[in-house]
């Protein structure tokens, strides 16, 4: 082997975010995962989410607020009579009609 261009092979100590951990070979003395064999639905044939980084609880934060903001919209249009949503069609129809009088 060539002197100084290979890294030194240590003992590795992996430890995983399931709180798993085991001793190893490796260019680096320390490492930490986030996925082992341990935990990884492949090994364990357990369905589980994997979740890096909060993503998951991100996207149900996002959900949530998406769903009360469909609530109130839902609430606004209960809210507003059926009669003055028709008649509000029923102005930009003639604004329409109007501007389309104009131009010709
Ligand atoms: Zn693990």
């Amino acid at each position: 082997m060539k002197k100084s261009l290979h890294p030194e092979y240590v003992k590795c100590e992996v430890t995983c975010a399931c709180g798993n951990s085991f001793v190893t070979r490796s260019t680096v003395p320390r490492m930490r995962l986030d996925i082992c064999s341990a935990c990884h639905p492949f090994y364990t044939g357990k369905q589980k989410l994997v979740d890096t980084a909060g993503r998951v609880e991100q996207f149900m934060r996002k959900y949530e607020k998406s769903q009360k903001l469909q609530e109130k919209a839902l609430k606004k249009a209960t809210k507003k009579k059926p009669s003055a949503a028709a008649s509000t069609s029923a102005v930009k129809a003639e604004n329409k009609a109007g501007s389309g009088e104009k131009s010709t």
